[in-house]
């Protein structure tokens, strides 16, 4: 029987456990829970929002400590329409997954931290105390790390007062939600009023911003807003608490036996800190297919390319930078909008038509200097990136004003970068790995095979030329599709086949030349393909991008695109130097942890050797034309490359998980 543990018995542990027993599949693993804490205290209550007829409410229906029908926003009271706002303690939470534990034999808590998480072959040890535990699979609730992409993480801060009153003065069908009559200090500030009775209640005083909420202050304005509902009251419970909210947990899904759950998974919701439903919601998807060993790499992080994300990416950076916008924001949304429409819209259920009546409805300069902030930020952050484009764009006006300087000018530009980066990203290949060989050996390997293929141009230029489309196609695919973290074999060779296609077919006459110089005049006689082909390549090759959900293949491709009207050499040299080697640059750079002095002193002697073996075959070559040297040059990188593709291959077979460090 397969041994299982769950670490952490919090809320998205809990509720597996839960779920487990409903289904009867706890009977089927041994399990062992791990939690520092004994879970005997209610440290969280979880409110959540649903219809009563909703599974969650079915199924968690026992531990409802409270629900609500009518909300108060700003000025008004509002029924809930078809939906309650619910409340489970926590510790009613725990004590129910702890009676399904004292139920099992099977099962058992274990009272401890957990110090390490370590793999090993086919199964995860665990280190706890000083013992070690071996398990086949691990659902893991530790708080996740946060790395977080712009500027400081803003916290979610809150301290709750339950409090009685002398007096009955809560109407214990109807809580507050977001009472923002309370200073704001600098930041987002606001007060929920959950009514138990009618002379007791829970008064919570949430803060969103870079700056936690301050204990005494806290204390001084909930003792000012209990004020203001009762003459007398006694504060008899507390809760406290912080929520990271961002969207930045780095969710780790490299491994089929560690599950990351809860907020670890990112399913806190980062603009509300909402997440027991999601966790509900996960823990019957976890358990609907609990026996299937690949679970957790067919389990995907919560989508980062949906418009909700953004519009929580907008939000978040105006509680980061302007957080005094906040009040208006939120009070402007609970104004114009009914309670359960708002609900609906952070479940991410709206519909697109009402988020444009919502968003016509709100500070809309506000969010659009937060999206002119999110441009600004990712133009900067990826400005190498559109360093293609933007030369094709230059090539592009000078070919129409000064056509005689596109040559010189954009091609001495892509002569520097070829070998500064394009010909020493390959020079690179020999520290690659620890090499089993001595470097003199790998050298007369790596020089065996470029002679191989130059042997192979020599003899019959046909098979090489042939060769040399595949493997480059291999080598752009499979390079371009680590960049954009598009993990598919067959899309990355498709799409290197679609770069020759979007690279050549615009040039024909010009690759005609080339062959011919080459000698392969056989080519002459290939007709040029219908343009009719041509357009579909590129077609395919936006709509690819677009079903990737990829910015990136996106604006490779239209950079492809706009090189069809500039000269072959340039449209080639962009593709090559700029976009291909560079991208190969970074991973080398990011996986081997190497500075650029470094790379460059490393490759400097093949740099150098690759130099004099160009200077030698164009000199020796009997060439009449620009276009003609290009030919001789390409035998020359056809050569140099096959080797490279070879080690690279290996290269990102190995190291695919880690090419990108952890930001993305
Ligand atoms: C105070 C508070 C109130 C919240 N209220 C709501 C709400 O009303 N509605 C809502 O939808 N969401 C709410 N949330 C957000 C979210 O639902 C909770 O954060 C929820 O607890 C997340 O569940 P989890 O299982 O990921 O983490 P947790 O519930 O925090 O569980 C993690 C568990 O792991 C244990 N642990 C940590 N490290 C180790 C270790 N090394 N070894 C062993 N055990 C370890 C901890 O002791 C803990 O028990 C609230 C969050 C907070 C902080």
């Amino acid at each position: 029987m397969d041994t299982i543990a769950l670490i952490g018995l919090g809320a998205s542990n809990a509720l597996l456990l839960v779920e487990l027993q409903k289904r009867g599949l706890i009977q089927n693993v041994d399990v062992l829970v791990f939690d520092s804490s004994d879970k005997e205290i209610n440290d969280k209550t979880y409110c959540f929002w649903a219809r009563p007829q909703e599974q969650i409410v079915l199924d968690l229906q026992e531990l409802i400590f409270k629900s609500w029908n009518s909300v108060k926003v700003v000025d008004r009271v509002e029924n809930l329409d078809q939906m309650n706002y619910y409340m489970v303690e926590s510790r009613r939470l725990y004590q129910e997954a702890k009676s399904i534990i004292a139920q099992h034999a099977n099962v058992n808590f274990i009272n401890a931290s957990i110090d390490a998480v370590q793999e090993v072959p086919d199964k995860v040890l665990l280190h706890s105390n000083g013992h070690g535990y071996l398990v086949d699979r691990i659902f893991d609730s530790r708080p996740g790390v946060i790395d977080e992409e712009i500027g400081a993480t803003v916290w979610q801060s809150f301290k709750g007062w339950k409090i009685e009153t002398a007096a009955a003065v809560f109407d214990e069908r109807t809580f507050t939600l977001m009472d923002f009559e309370v200073a704001q200090d600098g930041g987002t500030q606001f007060m929920y009023v959950l009514p138990f009775r009618d002379n007791q209640a829970m008064i919570e005083l949430t803060r969103f911003s870079n700056e936690l909420l301050e204990d005494q202050r806290a204390e001084e304005l909930l003792t000012q807003y209990c004020e203001t509902l009762a003459e007398r009251y006694t504060v008899v419970g507390m809760e406290q608490g912080t929520i990271p909210m961002t969207q930045d947990i780095l969710v780790d899904q490299s491994h089929p036996r560690r599950i990351s759950m809860g907020g670890r998974r990112g399913l806190i919701k980062a603009t509300t800190g909402y997440a027991f439903k999601a966790m509900h919601e996960d823990a019957r998807a976890v358990a609907s297919t609990f026996g299937d060993q690949a679970l957790s790499q067919s389990r995907k992080a919560p989508g980062k390319f949906t418009r909700f994300h953004f519009y929580d990416t907008l939000l978040l950076i105006l509680l980061k930078f302007r957080p005094s916008w906040g009040k208006e924001i939120f009070t402007r949304l609970l104004v114009s909008q009914r309670a359960s429409s708002v609900f609906t819209f952070l479940e991410e259920r709206s519909s697109i038509s009402w988020e444009v009546s919502m968003f016509a409805r709100l500070p809309i300069l506000k969010f659009l200097w937060s999206v002119g902030y999110l441009v600004l930020f990712k133009l900067r952050k990826h400005a190498w990136r559109f360093a293609p484009l933007l030369l094709t764009c230059v090539a592009t006006v000078l070919q129409f004003y000064f056509p005689q300087h596109v040559l010189p000018v954009v091609g001495g530009v892509l002569l520097i970068m070829l070998f500064t980066v394009g010909i020493p990203h390959g020079a690179l290949d020999a520290y690659l790995e620890k090499r089993s060989d001595r470097l003199s050996v790998f050298v007369l390997k790596y020089l065996g095979i470029m002679a191989l293929a130059l042997l192979v141009w020599w003899v019959t230029p046909v098979i090489a030329l042939v060769a040399f489309i595949a493997y480059s196609a291999w080598h752009f695919g499979q390079t371009d599709l680590e960049e954009w973290e598009i993990s598919s074999p067959v899309l990355s060779v498709v799409w290197g086949l679609m770069v020759m296609v979007l690279l050549l077919l615009p040039h024909w006459d010009e690759v005609l030349t080339v062959l011919g110089a080459i000698g392969i005049d056989a080519a002459k006689s290939v007709p040029a393909a219908p343009r009719a082909f041509l357009v579909m390549v590129e077609v395919l090759a936006f709509c690819l991008a677009v079903w990737q959900r990829s910015w990136k293949w996106l604006l490779t491709a239209t950079t492809l695109l706009a090189t069809s009207v500039l000269p072959l050499m340039i449209a080639f040299g962009v593709y090559f130097v700029l976009g291909h080697s560079v991208v190969g640059w970074r991973h080398l750079k990011v996986r081997q942890n190497w500075s650029t002095v470094q790379m460059w002193k490393r490759a400097s002697p093949f740099t150098l050797g690759a130099l004099l073996v160009f200077a030698v075959m164009l000199t020796t070559a009997r060439v009449a034309s620009l276009t003609e040297y290009f030919g001789t040059g390409m035998v020359f990188i056809s050569a140099l490359s096959l080797p490279h593709v070879v080690y690279m291959s290996v290269f990102y077979q190995k190291n695919s998980a880690t090419l990108h460090g952890p930001r993305r």
